[in-house]
């Protein structure tokens, strides 16, 4: 690649995606704080201590499937075992007899296994006469079975002090007995859209306005993540009503995300509001959209100064803000960053010096997932936010993308 020197010039004075990121979660600590929840009020919260299981799950040996309960050392390498039916185990209802030398019960999934036995034949291969089950060849010792503390081992740390909980961390809380458990406190978010042309909605929008959006993309993406917000309204360019905003935010909460007035051509006294308030550096990142964004502290509080665009409000959130809270939340380890490998179904040139976020669709062809752009890709398009089911990301270096190539996508949505 042939690079000439204004460029080099223009892209070192850019911040690099990826040491924007590090240079924000080294500069963070999770919130001290907690308190004890019902299991159900755990959900999308942190865990504050270890789970340790007091006791194994499952906490005896049990059926994996229906069948038959039979010693395998009654069984013949050559042709056909016959074995007399004993009984019966239930799940919930054992079978309190011992399965001897030429004996089987029958059992149903999830009933232990009784005395004696030690392998389950599926029912299905077994073919049953009255008192009498014949067993093919073939059964290994040990098969069907699930052993106690296969899922959980008694005494052993079921969850981790860090862990959030999902659906499956609830049902395994609940399978081990536990009724309550010890949650960090929620972080504490203050809100605030800046700028003269923003207006809230429930008023008409006067020449030149435009509506409050980013406010609402910031309240969906910050309930997700189970923070307590503090919405502090639409804040005038004005400097008294901003400090007043800004000293008001700081008291209230952990962190202050804003959104708006960070750009150079800004009226600046925002930058300099922030500055005088705090300690405030200002980027420009190596990123499109989203290249203005201001991070550091005022007072107690952490302070995201968002761009105002709200396409890159939303970049700018996922990829720096949204792992900054889950850490300030006590999350840890925090999330792999996520991106696959998919095949483009579109074209595109591109400047290089700046990773790029497209929003995209994933499809499902006959020969695998591809990717194509979802409607106009303009910062302030947020259309192509709501259209869209992924990022597709183009590293600094990538000048142009032709169908076929692969890129790297993060999707919007996983099971969780
Ligand atoms: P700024 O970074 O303040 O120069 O804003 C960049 C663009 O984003 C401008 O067109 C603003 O009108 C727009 N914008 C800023 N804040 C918001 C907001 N809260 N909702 C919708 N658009 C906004
Ligand atoms: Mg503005």
């Amino acid at each position: 690649m042939t690079t000439t020197s204004a460029d080099t010039g223009s892209s070192r004075s850019f911040l690099p995606v990826d040491e924007a990121r590090a240079a924000i979660l080294d500069k963070l600590q999770p919130i001290a704080g907690w308190e004890r929840v019902a299991v159900r009020g755990a959900l999308g919260r942190v865990l504050a201590e270890d789970i340790i299981a007091p006791y194994n799950v499952p906490a005896h040996d049990n059926s994996a499937m229906d069948g038959y309960a039979v010693r395998a050392q009654d069984l013949g390498a050559n042709g056909e075992t016959v074995l007399s039916v004993v009984g019966t185990a239930f799940a919930g209802r054992p079978f309190s007899g011992i399965v001897g030398p030429g004996q089987a019960a029958r059992i149903m999934t999830g009933a232990s296994i009784p005395q004696g036995a030690d392998t389950i034949v599926v029912q299905e291969i077994a073919r049953r006469e009255h008192d009498q089950v014949f067993i093919p060849v073939g059964q290994k010792k040990g098969q069907n079975l699930r052993r106690a503390g296969e899922d959980l081992t008694e005494g052993g740390v079921a969850l981790a002090a860090g862990s959030r909980c999902g659906p499956a961390e609830l049902g395994l809380i609940a399978s081990l007995g536990i009724a309550e458990v010890a949650v960090r406190r929620r972080l504490r978010v203050a809100i605030l859209s800046t700028g003269d042309e923003i207006a809230s909605i429930g008023r008409p929008l006067g020449p030149g306005e435009v509506y409050d959006s980013n406010r609402y993309t910031l309240f969906g993406a910050l309930s997700r993540l189970g923070c307590e917000l503090v919405d502090m309204g639409v804040i005038p360019d004005r400097p008294e009503a901003l400090e007043a905003a800004f000293r008001d935010a700081a008291q209230a909460a952990d962190v202050i995300i804003t959104s708006g007035g960070v750009s150079v051509g800004e009226a600046d006294f925002i930058r300099e509001m922030m500055s005088r308030l705090g300690e405030v550096a200002f980027w420009k990142l190596a990123i499109k959209p989203g290249r203005p964004m201001a991070f550091g502290r005022i007072g107690n509080a952490v302070l995201f100064g968002l761009p105002g665009n709200p396409v890159a409000v939303m970049v700018t959130f996922y990829q720096f803000v949204q792992d900054a809270l889950l850490k300030l939340m006590g999350v840890n380890p925090l999330p792999a960053a996520e991106c696959f490998p998919v095949r483009a179904g579109f074209a595109l040139r591109k400047q290089s010096g700046r990773v790029e976020y497209l929003r995209g669709r994933l499809q499902r062809g006959a020969d695998g997932l591809s990717v194509t752009l979802a409607g106009a890709q303009g910062s302030g398009v947020l259309r192509s936010m709501s259209e869209a089911d992924c990022f597709v990301v183009l590293p600094e270096d990538c000048t142009a993308v032709q169908p076929g190539d692969t890129v790297c996508v993060q999707p919007f949505h996983g099971l969780v």
